[in-house]
């Protein structure tokens, strides 16, 4: 990998759990050589990862539609701030740029992006790994569901292992930099024997 895409809320979170994670993340990014794609806000925890990337010497790349200048406040401090014209045309870039994607603790658009990524590998349009930082047990909730899921015979034991989850910024990394897609069956309801 040689950058990482962050999804992360637009919002701090109540808990400073929650930007030391992302303070630790960009140490762990800087100190692989690892450069960040996020969304070019300066607003909330995305805010404070730019910054902390930024901080240690590294790579940044944000990607805002034009429109969300006025609420989310483009970063203007990044070296390469990418203004796109929709919220379709910020993932794809975000996605065409990234090596892999992590989720830290945010809100409904944090949840939309990851799981846009992760639908992807499912569907075999890409195989870059997708993954969940999960701060103070935040996507603990979210584990459990996808558990239930695959329980009730809606996603595939497989795809489930698609997602990888961990509460170690290093871990995480360490696993998507060995991840290797599984066998992603072409008709998704096909069994495949
Ligand atoms: P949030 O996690 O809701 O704080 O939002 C984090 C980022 O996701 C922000 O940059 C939002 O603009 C973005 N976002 C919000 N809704 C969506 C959506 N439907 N699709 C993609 N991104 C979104």
């Amino acid at each position: 990998m040689k950058r990482v895409c962050v999804f992360l809320g637009s919002n701090h979170g109540n808990r400073p759990a929650y930007r030391v994670a992302a303070e630790e993340l960009a140490a762990a990014l800087t100190e692989r050589g690892l450069g960040l794609v996020y969304g070019g806000a300066k607003v909330g925890l995305m805010g404070v990862l730019a910054d902390a990337v930024l901080a240690r010497g590294g790579h940044v790349i944000g990607v805002i539609p034009g429109f969300l200048g006025g609420t989310e406040r483009a970063h203007r401090g990044l070296p390469d701030l990418r203004v796109v014209g929709s919220m379709h045309e910020r993932k794809a870039t975000m996605a065409d740029l990234a090596d892999g994607f992590i989720a830290l603790p945010g809100g409904v658009g944090t949840f939309e992006e990851i799981f846009e990524v992760y639908t992807w590998v499912q569907l075999g349009l890409h195989a870059k790994p997708c993954a969940l930082l999960n701060i103070a047990g935040y996507y603990d909730g979210m584990a459990q569901q996808l558990d239930h899921a695959v329980a009730e015979g809606f996603v595939k034991e497989v795809h489930r292992g698609m997602l990888l989850i961990d509460r170690d910024p290093e871990a995480l990394l360490d696993r998507m930099a060995a991840y290797t897609p599984a066998h992603v069956p072409k008709w998704l309801n096909e069994d495949e024997t």
